[in-house]
Formats: structure tokens, C-alpha cells, sequence
């Protein structure tokens, strides 16, 4: 019996959180483990929080029951995907603390070990990957596979981030086998872009400038030019990947404007920089490949900060990369 499946033992009601501003990753999960609980678990009734609903992954089986109003709620249990910290779980906090028992299965290096049961495992490509694990093969439904498979492409960009493995695959295989569309889940949810979408990316690329001797390189949207196009924070996925694969790049960062001298954050790096110690130093986090946080101050004083801290961490582990 895995961990989950112990800690589902006489349980009667169970509510599933992911972390804010949700990705494939997170949608995956709570979407995989609410189709499993589903058909593996009639008899539990469970409820899914998060932040807000984005369409592009609305082709997962119970897309319309995710909640995104808190409700005066106590469950049996918690349980928590995709979220490194309490704060991580945004408005849905109180859950946690209210609920008698709590699970968190995670990837991020991270996690805080805010639950009672703790199933983090860093080296796992997804959360999904880390669900996988915990779940019985043999009572994954094709609309569980096609949640799990979703978050898997997601955190590994298609199979192509360091953060991809044997196991990885291995798995991907198994979900293939439950007869998923996973050309189309690949293309409708990773590649696919709007127009705007298209705009905003060409442009970010553009406006785009190399710092540290073209080690780094950054681009920001600001607030005024997210109104003009009529952009959210989902509408810029992949455009820090972009940026990472400039020729010569260690660093690429984008950020957007989130509030008066406020920027969300998204670090990737190449071959050595631990982008998860910046992120975490600003108070984020992530991986040690993908990392994220929120800085506040105007967005030169934020540009110099993560500069300093990028050349401290490079001249301390001096990079090869060529
Ligand atoms: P992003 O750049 O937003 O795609 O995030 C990259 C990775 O860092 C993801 O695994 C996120 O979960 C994580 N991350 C992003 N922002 C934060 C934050 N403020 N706190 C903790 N982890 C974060
Ligand atoms: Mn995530
Ligand atoms: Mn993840």
C-alpha cells in the first residue's frame, strides 16, 4: 500500500489544492488525483480548489467541477499537489490547517514539509510523475492518464528539460497504452498560441537585452502594455524558454509587471546556476533548472539584485558551457 492509499483509509471527504497561478503541472495533478479518486474511490467526496480556471486545459475530464470560491468547508483530509509552501496555496490555506489530515506530493526542491505527510521527491520531473507512484496502474482510467500525461509534458518541457528521465518516460509509455491523444494534448496545450500570444512573445523577444557579458539574458512586459494587448500572466508560457536557448545564455529571466513596483519572476538556467537559491533568496522557489518569485521595487533596483546575485553564484561555481 502506497503512502496516499494509506492515508485515503477511512477517509469520507477529501479536498485537492494546487498551488496559485495553477500550470499544466498543477491542473495535471489535481485533475489526475480528482478523476482517480473518482472511479478508484466512489464512495469519498471530494472537492478541487484552485485559483483560477485557464481553458486550454478544459479537455480534462471534470475541468467543470473545479471550485475557485473558498467555501466554510472542514474535510478528513488534505491534499496538497505542486505547492512548495503554505503560501503556495494562496486563498485555500485555511484547508490545510483545518482539514485532520494532510498529504503534500510534490517535486520542488523547495518544499517546505508543511503537511503531515510529506511525499516530495525532487528528482521526480512533475508532480504528476510523484502521483503516478502513489497511485494503482491497474485503476488509472483513460481520463486520469490524459491528466497525468498533461502535467508530465508540462514541467519537462515535451521531454526535453534536464529534470527528464528513464522513469519519465517509462511512465509516459504507460499512459500512451490507456489510449490518450497525446499529439493533441502536446500540441492544444504546449505549442498552440493565439495571436496575441504569438505578439506579446515576438515582442518580448525583441525588447529582450544580455547582461554579464551575454551570460543572462532578460525581458520584461510591463502592466501598461499587458493592458494594451489584453494579456494575463497565462498568456506569456514559454517565453522564458525562449529566451534560454539563446545562443551563449547561462540565465534567462522574464518577468511582468503584477502591481506598482511588483514583478512576478521566472528564472531558467542552462548547465550550472541554481536559479532554485535566487528564487529562494527573494523569498520563491523552484527547481534548480526552473525557479520562480515575486520582487518588489522599481525594475532596474530588481535587475540589479538578481544580477548581483546571479555573477556571485557564477563567479563562486565557475560555469563551462561551451
Ligand atoms: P515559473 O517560472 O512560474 O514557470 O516557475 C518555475 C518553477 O518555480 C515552478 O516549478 C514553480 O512552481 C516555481 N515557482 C515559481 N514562482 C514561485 C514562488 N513565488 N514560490 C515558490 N515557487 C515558485
Ligand atoms: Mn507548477
Ligand atoms: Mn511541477
Amino acid at each position: 500500500m502506497t503512502e496516499l492509499e494509506q492515508a485515503l483509509e477511512g477517509v469520507k471527504n477529501v479536498v485537492i489544492l494546487g498551488h496559485i497561478r495553477p500550470d499544466g503541472d498543477c491542473f495535471g495533478a489535481c485533475l489526475g488525483l480528482y478523476n482517480y479518486l473518482d472511479s478508484a474511490y466512489p464512495h469519498v467526496e471530494v472537492d478541487l480548489y484552485l485559483e483560477e480556471k485557464v481553458d486550454k486545459f478544459s479537455y480534462m475530464n471534470h475541468f467543470d467541477q473545479i471550485r475557485t470560491e473558498k467555501e466554510e468547508r472542514i474535510y478528513d483530509l488534505c491534499i496538497c499537489l505542486d505547492a512548495s509552501d503554505i503560501e503556495r496555496l494562496g486563498d485555500f490555506a485555511g484547508y490545510l490547517v483545518t482539514s485532520t489530515n494532510s498529504v503534500c506530493l510534490d517535486h520542488h526542491i523547495t518544499n517546505t514539509g508543511y503537511a503531515k505527510v510529506n511525499l516530495v521527491e525532487s528528482s521526480a520531473s512533475a508532480t504528476c510523475e510523484v502521483l503516478y507512484g502513489q497511485l494503482d496502474e491497474d485503476k488509472i482510467t483513460k481520463e486520469t492518464a490524459e491528466c497525468i500525461y498533461t502535467g508530465i509534458i508540462h514541467d519537462t518541457g515535451v521531454f526535453k528539460h534536464g529534470n527528464t528521465t528513464s522513469r519519465t518516460m517509462a511512465i509516459a509509455g504507460k499512459l500512451m497504452d490507456k489510449g490518450i491523444d497525446f499529439g493533441g494534448i502536446i500540441d492544444g496545450t504546449f505549442y498552440k498560441k493565439t495571436y496575441i500570444q504569438n505578439q506579446i512573445l515576438g515582442r518580448a523577444l525583441m525588447e529582450s537585452v544580455r547582461f554579464l557579458d551575454g551570460k543572462c539574458i532578460f525581458s520584461v512586459v510591463r502592466a501598461k502594455d499587458m493592458a494594451f494587448y489584453g494579456v494575463t500572466g497565462q498568456d506569456f508560457d514559454g517565453i522564458v524558454d525562449q529566451l534560454r536557448i539563446t545562443e551563449g545564455v547561462e540565465c534567462a529571466i522574464f518577468m511582468y509587471e503584477i502591481g506598482i513596483h511588483e514583478f512576478k519572476i521566472s528564472m531558467r538556467s542552462n548547465h550550472c546556476l541554481d536559479v532554485s537559491k535566487i528564487a529562494q533568496y527573494f523569498g520563491g522557489g523552484g527547481h534548480v533548472r526552473a525557479a520562480g518569485c515575486t520582487m518588489s521595487g522599481n525594475l532596474y533596483d530588481v535587475i540589479n539584485n538578481l544580477s548581483l546575485h546571479i555573477e556571485k553564484q557564477l563567479e563562486s561555481t565557475p560555469c563551462i558551457t561551451e
